[in-house]
Order: structure tokens, then sequence, then C-alpha cells
């Protein structure tokens, strides 16, 4: 397939990138290069520097059988204080987008959606079905994006599949977690254990065992081939959605104490006030994920995870 992949220097991006560059597909990268890094992108990949919202051009020249749709603005605080923003670049841009696919006739798009959509769950694990209500404008936009193309695949006929990705960790080769500013967990809890400071927990007064939050981790290259089978699995017509976790929670405690097994470095904690708007418990069931598309997390361990990710911080300081 020859695939288009927006946001293809992003951390997530990079390794679907890889990903299908490995698998033989065709791939060009339209990249703003925002919050992505041009060394990201595999020197097989052909890089383009533009913003989604003048995608056209791009899609004018070359004829694509699918577009991978990750550019998007992903910093949940950033989108309670600047809301305009996340209209702009992820509601506005992605609607830019589908008026130029339509154009070009491209006729699949896979979307990387977010568990953000599903706000403060009443039930774990959670289906695809649940209710969705977003907790802050970052959520809200990736939901208004998954309804336009659900209204997109009914209207015009393209093959449209949303991924809700849950808590994304781990590296894979060279291409890993390079954000800034930095909000995850696993990274900045990494970062706290080589810079001998001690990891930051966001509350221990929530309804859980621990009383820290708990979160599905999953790895990125698990992340990144189910974006593959999404681009098989698409129909015409149909829009698609499926949640991508491992079903297996874990706390904030949980992934400090795998930070100290993995670094073997004494890591201490400093607990502060909760971080406003952060669900007790996320996890997802990916049960449709497993039968439709036949996907199976290969990388479920968390201390693997961890330890992928800490390769990573590893090669930076060198
Ligand atoms: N968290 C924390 N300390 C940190 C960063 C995050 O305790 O330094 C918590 C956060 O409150 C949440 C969990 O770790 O409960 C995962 O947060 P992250 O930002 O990695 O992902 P999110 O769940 O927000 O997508």
């Amino acid at each position: 397939m020859n695939v288009l992949v927006t946001g293809g220097a992003g951390y997530i991006g990079s390794v679907v990138v890889a990903r299908l560059l490995e698998a033989g597909h065709e791939v060009t990268v339209i990249d703003d290069l925002s919050t992505g890094h041009r060394d990201a992108v595999p020197d097989d990949a052909r890089f383009v520097l533009e913003r989604v919202q003048h995608v056209s051009d791009t899609l004018g020249r070359h004829s694509f059988d699918g577009v991978v749709h990750l550019a998007a603005s992903s910093l949940v605080a950033e989108s309670i204080t600047d809301p305009q923003k996340y209209e702009t670049n992820n509601v506005a841009g992605t609607r830019g987008l589908l008026e130029a696919l339509r154009t070009a006739e491209i006729p699949k798009i896979v979307f990387s959606s977010s568990a953000a959509v599903y706000g403060e769950p009443e039930r774990v694990p959670i289906e695809e079905d649940a209710p969705t209500v977003p907790l802050n404008p970052y959520g809200s936009s990736k939901l208004s994006v998954d309804r336009m193309l659900d209204a997109e695949a009914a209207r015009h006929g393209i093959a449209a599949v949303s991924l809700r990705y849950f808590n994304v960790a781990g590296s894979y080769a060279v291409l890993g977690e390079r954000h800034s500013p930095e909000t995850h967990l696993i990274p900045l809890t990494l970062r706290a254990a080589l810079d001998s400071r001690p990891a930051t927990v966001f509350g221990d007064d929530y309804l859980t065992p621990d009383g820290t939050c708990i979160r599905d981790y999953i790895h990125v290259v698990d992340i990144a081939d189910a974006h593959l089978l999404a681009l098989d699995a698409a129909s015409p017509g149909t829009w698609r959605v499926f949640n991508l976790g491992n079903g297996e929670g874990f706390s904030v405690r949980e992934v400090i104490a795998a930070a100290r097994r993995v670094t073997g470095l004494p890591l201490a904690e400093s607990v502060t006030a909760r971080r406003a708007g952060d669900p007790a418990v996320l996890v997802a069931s990916s049960e449709r994920a497993r039968k439709e598309l036949n996907w199976a997390p290969k990388k479920p361990r968390l201390d693997e995870m961890v330890d992928d990710a800490w390769q990573f911080l590893h090669r930076g300081q060198r």
C-alpha cells in the first residue's frame, strides 16, 4: 500500500512509519515538526514538512491508498488553558484533511483516538460502547473527530477506523518518547531515577487499593501494529472503533516499583496533590480488537515497557 502518515515524526507516528516500512509499504510522512522530530522519520520514508491543514498539495501529487492520521495537539493541561488550539488543530485540521481526502479520492483513514473520550468510566474494563463523556477539550476534540469519521463514512463512503489508545509506553529501536514538556508517568519517573530525584505521585487518596491512579499501559509497537491491521480491516462506508490496551491496570506506585526493578536505583516517591481531571481507573477491554482485527499485544509486560523506555532514555544520554 502507499500510505500517508500525518504526525509521522512523533512518538507513536514514527513507530507506525517504521512498522509500515518493515511490512513493505510505501510511506510518506507529513508533519509540521511542532512537536515531532525530523530524525525520528526513517530514511526510507518520504518527508513533507507541512501542516495537516495544507495537505491537499501532497495528496494531489501521490496516489495514496490510505491515511494514518496521528497529527494532533495532545497535552491535556494545555487543552484546558487553550481549548481553541485543540479545536483548530485537532477538529478543524481533521475536517480539512477529510475534505482533501474526498477530493483526492483516497479511500481509507485510520485515526488515533484516545481513552480520553470516555472520561470517568462507569465500568471497567471499558468497552467501545461505554458512555463518552470527556473531561477536557483534548478528549472532546478526539471524540469530535470520531463522530466526524462516522458521518464521513456514512455520507461519502470512506473506510474509517478510530483506534482509542490507552497509556502508550516503551520504545522501538531508536524511536521513543521525546515530548517537551514531558507529562507522562513512565518517562518522568525514569528521568527522576536518573537524576536521583523522587518520582512524583499525583494523589494517593483515590479509591484504589494503594490510593494511586490505575492505568492500562500498552507497548508502542503493539499500538503501531494495530494500525497496520486496521488499514487492512477498514471497509468502505463504515466507521469502526477499537480500544487498545492490555486489559490489565497498574497503579502509579506499581509503575514506580517497576522503575526501581528495571533501573536498580533506589527511587523515592513524593506525593503531591491530584492532577485535575485524572480518572481513578482506566482499563481497556480490547476484546473487539482481538476478535475483529486479530490483534494481540506481543509485549504486555509492564517491566518490558519500562525497560524499553529506560534503554531509550540511556541512548539519549550517550
Ligand atoms: N502521574 C503521576 N506522576 C507523574 C505523571 C503522571 O502520578 O509525574 C499519574 C497521573 O496522575 C495518572 C498516571 O500517572 O494517574 C498516568 O499519567 P500519564 O500522564 O502518564 O497518562 P494519562 O493517563 O494522563 O494519559
